[in-house]
């Protein structure tokens, strides 16, 4: 069954709640809509806010065909597809999550935004100047939506139908933070779950979706920290069926390469430090390669990874050291090891003693005796 919030996803601009600086009688949206204007755009703003919803009213206005897309799962044949169509309206694609497409997608797609064959609507909850190619950016206007206020939230509650009391309406707007899409799901499985909406049944809804949504969260702790504990124990197998089973769950590729680059420090160390470097570059060709391919780029560096000596002397040093600064606070940093930059300083003591190559302890006096390196 349709969701509720897809349901009463408004269909005009005069549904459309808040975003004034956008569809407010005489701004960018509006008028592009009103006279049919079309133009290739970047919705950037948080979730909920209306991204999809504007998309959708705007190709609507235009008359033209909307194509929609999910950069987590779309693939260039999908947008081969589309140039292709036999169509006579204006191809409008709206492509969600846009920052998710990796530079090689992002320029196939460039020449068709060029020569108009599609006008593309992109969203994105990241900051498209560094997520969006700057040949495809120059080429769309970028819109900026704001979380929804207290208000607007206020208003979109009562297009759901539901009736609640204000300190209802008050708590759901509270605990969806601007979201639309989070108020209306709640405010339906509410109904759902207790058949009446009030404080206490949305809480107890919400502890219930909450749970759910941890399961969620929980599988992909749970596999990224087998995956990191399979490199650990230098079990490539298993590290490499992790991975497998990350992407197949739609992680993101750059989660995991990340990971990967702070193991090498993290695990390997000084055992093998071009660790750091093969990790590194694996992260600059999950970033240049993407989804599919770039999966194979991943494994070499599991493979490599997994095989490496091992050793935790850098990680374990800095969070003792940082322990003892945590507890100890800013002891005095012995006076021969400061810089004397005034003449009194130097009559204080400042860097007085000081040799360069010396076994004698350059910690603060009270940590003197103190080894954050093993061995
Ligand atoms: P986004 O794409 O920004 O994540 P959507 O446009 O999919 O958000 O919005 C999710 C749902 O929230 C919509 O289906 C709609 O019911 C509601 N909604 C979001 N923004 C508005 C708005 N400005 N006015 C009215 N309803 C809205």
């Amino acid at each position: 069954m349709e969701p509720l919030a897809a349901k009463i996803r408004p269909q005009h601009l005069d549904e459309f709640i808040g975003q004034p600086h956008l569809v407010g009688k005489g701004k960018p949206l509006r008028v592009a809509t009103e006279n049919g204007h079309m133009f290739s755009c970047i919705f950037w703003g948080p979730p909920g806010v209306g991204k999809t919803t504007l998309a959708k009213i705007y190709a609507n206005g235009l008359s033209a065909i909307l194509y929609e897309l999910s950069a987590v799962s779309a693939k260039k044949s999908d947008i081969t597809k589309i140039v292709t169509a036999e169509e006579e309206k204006q191809k409008v694609v709206f492509l969600d999550e846009i920052h998710r497409f990796n530079k090689a997608q992002q320029d196939y797609l460039l020449p068709f935004v060029e020569s108009g064959e599609i006008v593309l609507i992109g969203a994105t909850t990241e900051n498209p100047s560094f997520e969006v190619i700057s040949a495809l950016l120059s080429r769309c206007r970028v819109f900026v939506l704001c979380e929804h206020t207290d208000e607007d939230m206020k208003k979109i509650v009562d297009r759901t139908g539901f009736l609640l009391e204000n300190d209802a309406k008050e708590w759901v707007v509270q605990m969806a933070k601007g979201d639309a899409r989070q108020a209306i799901t709640l405010l339906e499985q509410t109904q759902e779950l207790y058949g009446s909406i009030t404080i206490t049944t949305l809480k107890d809804a919400l502890q219930s979706t909450h749970l759910r949504y941890d399961k969620k969260g929980e599988e992909h702790y749970n596999t990224i920290s087998a995956f990191i504990k399979s490199m650990r124990a230098s079990q490539p197998d298993a590290a490499v069926y992790y991975l497998a089973r990350m992407l197949e769950a739609g992680e993101d590729p750059k989660f995991i390469a990340r990971r990967m680059v702070v193991f090498a420090s993290e695990d390997i160390g000084l055992a093998q430090p071009t660790a750091l470097v093969v990790a590194n570059d694996v992260f600059r060709a999950v970033e240049t390669i993407g989804l599919p391919e770039c999966a194979i780029n991943l494994s070499h560096g599991v493979a490599y990874l997994s095989q490496c000596k091992k050793d935790r002397s850098s990680y374990n040093a800095l969070r003792s050291a940082q322990t003892d600064v945590k507890k100890y606070g800013n002891l005095q940093i012995p006076l021969k090891l400061r810089n004397p930059q005034t003449k009194l300083m130097e009559d204080i003591g400042y860097g007085k003693g000081y040799t360069q190559y010396t076994k004698e302890s350059y910690l603060p006096e009270k940590l003197q005796k103190k080894r954050y390196f093993d061995g």
